[in-house]
């Protein structure tokens, strides 16, 4: 399966030079339905997963239902495999050590205070694991199936991305907005775009929209904010983008070329192949710290 994201309408940086030097790599997963196997990339894929390794739990507090015991209980919660990614399918990962393979597991509910789905990350040499868990633990308690991954292939892709509009020096933002700006450059932009020159940088040149390792925040629910490292201090980036959809119709230009048909009948505009939804619509994405993998990591949702 390979999947390829169009070039972008223009080269921004032939425009605006001042980006070029915020060029960031991305790689986009592009997760569709399938059948991925513990050897396998995959989002909500079964993890290869050492078999004499404790499974994760959250212990938060949790409450369900035994429909056959017809009882509740409540006590910790298996977490659900949220992505297996492998460093030979995503060598943008900067894995410690020699590992080669990041996992990531959540707990399927917005837990307080922050009200999202804690996180946990493993990073894992694969030749170590020779006893894979066959049967990981079953999750009992799901506050929202949106939390629940479908199983899904990955076809990796990098591409280039810019930051969020709001990441920008003002300086920057007032000639984004600037029709004129545009012109002066001759940069040969339809017209269309005259009105809204910084909804087209935001839409079609600058953050790509789905799942995707690396990159740039898709700042919006909140301003941006320096991320700093809980234990070094260092600045923290972008990991992985869980994203609530892969495209839409608002960014029709970010379709790979191979899903061209079907993007063309789905007038609903959304595709999103895991299903997975972060506090109706958003992006949770993971933080780790630019000097060592080992520190804590962070989320956020925006
Ligand atoms: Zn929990
Ligand atoms: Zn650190």
């Amino acid at each position: 399966m390979r999947r390829t994201t169009p070039p972008r309408p223009i080269d921004v940086t032939a425009v605006f030079p001042q980006l070029a030097p915020l060029a960031r790599p991305a790689i986009r997963l592009h997760p569709r339905p399938g059948s991925p196997t513990p050897l396998d990339s995959s989002v909500g894929g079964p993890l290869l997963w050492p078999a004499d390794e404790p499974w994760p739990y959250c212990d938060e507090v949790h409450e369900w239902h035994e429909s056959e015991l017809d009882e509740w209980r409540e006590g910790p919660n298996a977490m659900l495999s949220v992505v297996q990614l492998y460093v030979r399918d995503v060598p943008l990962l900067r894995p410690p050590g020699q590992a080669d393979l990041l996992q990531v597991l959540w707990c399927p509910f917005e837990h307080e205070p922050d009200y999202k789905p804690p996180t946990k990350l493993f990073w894992r040499c694969a030749a170590d694991v020779t006893d894979v868990l066959a049967v990981p633990p079953v999750t009992s308690a799901v506050e929202y199936d949106e939390y629940v991954p479908q199983p899904c292939v990955l076809a990796p892709e990098e591409i280039v991305e810019y930051p969020n509009f709001l990441e920008l020096k003002k300086e920057v933002q007032h000639q984004l907005k600037s029709w004129n700006s545009w012109q002066e450059a001759g940069s040969g932009v339809d017209s269309s775009h005259a009105a809204q020159p910084a909804a087209f940088y935001k839409d079609e040149l600058s953050l790509a929209p789905g799942w995707k390792v690396g990159g740039w925040t898709p700042w919006g629910l909140t301003d941006p904010v320096v991320r700093n490292c809980a234990a070094c201090g260092a600045e923290m980036a972008p990991l992985l983008t869980i994203s609530s959809k892969e495209w839409h119709s608002s960014y029709r230009s970010w379709v790979p070329c191979e899903d061209r048909e079907i993007a063309a009948v789905v007038n609903s505009g959304v595709v999103n192949s895991p299903g997975v939804q972060i506090s109706g619509g958003n992006h949770l994405q993971l933080y780790v710290c630019t000097e060592s993998p080992e520190h804590p990591h962070t989320d956020l949702i925006q």
